[in-house]
């Protein structure tokens, strides 16, 4: 390894516990191929792999970082919050996390029985399938609806049939965002505002909830992500130097055949920004 890969670092990624399609060891693996040096894996709103990702974390000498992702809602929208460092152990997090799956489980079945009335899918079927993982997502009824000839591919599965007025919409429903935010301050992990140059905000929007999540104890934007265009970035480096927040850095990996974001950014970061690494502790 050169000495600029000691720079690559992951705070945003997925493992099959939850929509990557990767086990935290294989995942870990290929990031080590990438000469990723600290590792979190976040996924959405589990922590089932976290155990396994750090056994071989330690057994490949990289850096790990306990992570999820949590699913939250602000003003109706579905917001993404990264915690990092969190605790398995702490109570009220474990049932924040069980309250958000049954939820999942729940949206999954509805989605299943509008699928098979409203599309005449086999609806029940595929959402059963989909339940067999920790923390199933739409996007794995995107692949088996993909699977079952259904739609050409996972966006085109959204586009057809998951989407807003589609035959198998459902409102998501996730807990508000202070009080996701409550559960990963409690629990003494560092909350991270995912994508936020992703969200369908106006500029003004954007703002608010930025505000909005600097109120709750929030600590970094995720700033420097892989297919983040020049002009989103300059967008979000201003919200950070703005609300002196720090910045965090990931691909939101989840599948090797997607080539657009690969695991590992660079920890180097437009000026005046910080990196969130200088917050995390040498332990947990
Ligand atoms: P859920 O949290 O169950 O609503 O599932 C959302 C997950 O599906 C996200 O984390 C993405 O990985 C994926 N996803 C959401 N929207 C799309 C889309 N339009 N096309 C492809 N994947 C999507
Ligand atoms: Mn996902
Ligand atoms: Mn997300
Ligand atoms: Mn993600």
């Amino acid at each position: 390894m050169d000495a600029s890969a000691e720079l690559l670092v992951d705070f945003h990624t997925h493992s099959h516990y939850s929509d990557g399609v990767l086990s935290p060891a294989a995942l870990v693996e290929r990031a080590h191929a990438r000469n990723v040096g600290t590792l979190a894996l976040t996924d959405h709103d589990t922590v089932a792999g976290l155990d396994e990702a750090r056994a071989a974390c330690d057994a490949a000498g990289m850096r790990f970082v306990a992570g999820v992702e949590l699913s939250a809602q602000w003003r109706g929208q579905p917001i993404h919050v990264v915690g990092l460092q969190v605790d398995p152990a702490h109570a009220a997090f474990g049932a924040h996390l069980a309250g958000v799956l049954a939820r999942r489980r729940t949206r999954l079945a509805e989605i299943g029985e509008r699928l098979e009335k409203r599309g005449r899918l086999p609806g029940r079927e595929l959402a059963a399938l989909a339940a067999t993982t920790a923390a199933p997502t739409r996007l794995h009824l995107a692949r088996l609806l993909v699977e079952r000839g259904h739609a050409g591919d996972t966006q085109e599965a959204f586009d057809r049939w998951l989407n807003k007025d589609k035959a198998g919409h459902v409102p998501a429903e996730w807990p508000a965002l202070s009080d996701a935010m409550a559960v990963l301050r409690d629990s003494g992990a560092l909350p991270v505002l995912a994508h936020p140059h992703r969200y369908r905000l106006s500029a003004g929007g954007l703002r608010e909830l930025v505000a909005a999540f600097v109120q709750d104890g929030g600590v970094a934007l995720e700033a420097s992500m892989a297919g983040m265009s020049p002009n989103d970035a300059d967008r979000i480096a201003s919200l950070c130097r703005r609300f002196k927040l720090l910045a965090s850095m990931g691909s939101d990996f989840h599948d090797p055949a997607v080539p657009w974001n690969p695991l590992g950014r660079w920890l180097k970061l437009a000026a005046g920004l910080e990196p969130v690494t200088d917050r995390l502790t040498a332990t947990r």
